[in-house]
């Protein structure tokens, strides 16, 4: 017999097989023979003094448990099967090749930025403010922007797919079982670089092929489909069904779809800054007994307020995290945050940032389908011009309030460096004003928030896509072009690396179902 029940049991008692023994057995009385256990899922409650793991838990009782095991992709050699074309590599391109693979089909992934090994260079180089490579950085290159994420794996879009699979498949891959039960899962920077790789290395070894450093500029069209697409260098790309998964970074995709009258639409997205504060701050606030401090997991928060009819939250809150340089193209400036598995850095930040309507959009540019990502650049732009190239305008959060330039700054963890500045000149109006009347509320929650030791760092502009890539609801393929199947974050259908992944999913079974 087997029966799944709720059980809690001391936060430092998380892998202490025995405790949770004891625990299940006094639930279950004395006599009762538990002859296996399985923690489905387990989520940390810090709501009391004593902090707790809330688990669900599957018990075996006068039986031999059955052994859980992982679905795992199999190799199939599918070389020289019908081939689809997915542009992109990111975790909507990744997940949209393993799906076609299993589906039988032969992906051919074509990514305008370089192989991990490579990349990692780059990345280096950007992150120490020497040198920007417009197709190799924090969000260009194999694995897209998933392979430096902080790869926190929880998405509130479960209704859109299966994110077991999701999660089964990173585990599959290399990342650590414990993702499969963590109601917040993580894998961290350091992690994830080698997993990406190791989705590459399966792909190609069942006959999937990868090409890189080739930048889809161009496509012709015949009719009401894609012929073919064209890269920066002449290459040209056939197939009979084309997967768009260029993320939400890309603003050459955008611009090359409105170029050539393909309909795009402008869509609600959300701006600020980045929030950056010690991680001792969130510990104190969040842990009520002193000694769980540096005890437990650094602490995470999720904060959101509305003011008037706008919505200010905090976004991809990274504990024990740094702030990056996430910029792809010269002359724009965009800050984000990771963590490595430890989350052992002393700094906790987090996206602060404001709803963005069509209304506010329309106000700064009247280019109809493209107005948002001017509304965007516009503020990149002005954000990359107030400070050195690379470098990140900041000002202490007091300051802010009272919109003065702080007369000086907070250590950082955004390596190329901080530069004091008023965010009340690069911001707009409204978007600070909203940041202002929101800090005393979450203060409230998180002491010390709106303190000379919270620094606001700028700018925070690429929290979703500002342009939707319609698509037919039920076929996935975009209304105009029947094998064109725009999807992940870039396509505005998708935020995060579990949602992207799981809509490049849907998109191959779209293809094939067909
Ligand atoms: C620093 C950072 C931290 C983040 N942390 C998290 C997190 O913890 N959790 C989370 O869920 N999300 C996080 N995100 C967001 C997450 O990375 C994205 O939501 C996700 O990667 C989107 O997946 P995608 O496949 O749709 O697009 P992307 O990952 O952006 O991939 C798109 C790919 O397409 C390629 N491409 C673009 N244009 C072309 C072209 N013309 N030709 C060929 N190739 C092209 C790009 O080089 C890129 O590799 C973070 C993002 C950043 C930058």
């Amino acid at each position: 017999m087997i029966k799944r029940v709720e059980i809690a049991i001391n936060a430092s008692d998380k892998n202490n097989k025995q405790a949770l023994k004891k625990a299940l057995q006094s639930k279950f009385g004395k006599s009762a023979n538990i002859t296996g256990f399985s923690i489905v899922k387990r989520s940390l409650d810090a709501r009391q003094k004593n902090v707790l793991y809330r688990m669900h838990v599957d018990v075996w009782m006068d039986e031999k448990p059955s052994e859980t095991k992982l679905q795992a992709f199999e190799y199939k050699n599918i070389e020289f099967c019908e081939p689809i074309i997915v542009v992109g590599s990111g975790p909507a391109g990744l997940f949209a090749a393993l799906k076609a693979i299993e589906l039988g089909r032969k992906p051919i992934l074509i990514e305008r930025g370089k192989a991990i090994d490579e990349r990692k260079k780059d990345v280096a180089l950007l992150n120490r403010g020497q040198v920007l490579s417009e197709n190799s950085n924090w969000c260009f290159g194999e694995g897209g922007a998933g392979t430096y994420t902080d790869g926190k794996l929880y998405t509130r879009a479960s209704k859109r797919g299966n994110v077991n699979q999701v999660l089964q498949t990173f585990v599959q891959f290399g990342a650590h079982p414990d993702i499969l039960i963590d109601a917040h899962p993580h894998i961290g920077t350091d992690k994830l670089p080698s997993i990406i790789k190791n989705i590459r290395l399966f792909i190609e070894s069942c006959g999937g092929v990868f090409y890189f450093d080739k930048q889809i500029v161009d496509f012709e069209v015949r009719g009401n489909r894609i012929h073919r697409l064209i890269s920066q260098n002449g290459d040209v790309f056939e197939a009979p069904n084309f997967v768009l998964a260029t993320g939400h970074s890309s603003s050459e995709v955008y611009e090359l779809l409105h170029r050539k009258s393909i309909l795009l639409e402008s869509k609600d997205f959300a701006v600020g800054v980045r929030i950056e504060l010690p991680q001792f701050m969130v510990d104190k606030s969040l842990y009520k007994n002193p000694s769980d401090i540096g005890v437990l997991p650094p602490a995470e928060y999720r904060l959101a307020t509305q003011i008037g009819d706008r919505g200010v939250f905090s976004f991809c809150m990274c504990p024990g995290g740094v702030i990056v340089p996430a910029t792809t193209h010269h002359g724009f400036q965009v800050v984000n945050g990771m963590s490595n598995s430890l989350r052992n850095s002393e700094y906790a930040n987090s996206g602060l940032v404001v709803s963005v309507s069509q209304k506010d959009i329309l106000a700064y540019s009247k280019e109809g389908a493209l107005a948002g990502l001017r509304f965007q650049q516009q503020l990149e732009a002005k954000s990359w011009n107030s400070v050195p190239a690379f470098q990140a305008p900041a000002q202490r959060v007091d300051d802010f309030l009272l919109k003065k330039r702080s007369s000086n700054l907070p250590k950082s963890t955004y390596n190329p460096g901080i530069v004091s500045t008023n965010l009340w000149e690069i911001l707009p109006h409204f978007v600070c004003q909203a940041l202002c009347d929101s800090m005393a509320e979450f203060d409230g929650k998180i002491k010390g928030f709106n303190s000379s030791e919270a620094c606001f760092i700028g700018v925070e502009t690429r929290t979703s896509s500002p342009v939707r890539i319609p698509r037919d609801r039920e076929k996935f393929s975009h209304p105009q072009l029947e094998n064109l199947f725009p999807c992940g974050e870039g396509a505005g259908y998708a935020g995060g690396i579990t949602s992207s992944a799981m809509d490049g999913i849907n998109c191959i079974e779209s293809i094939v179902n067909r």
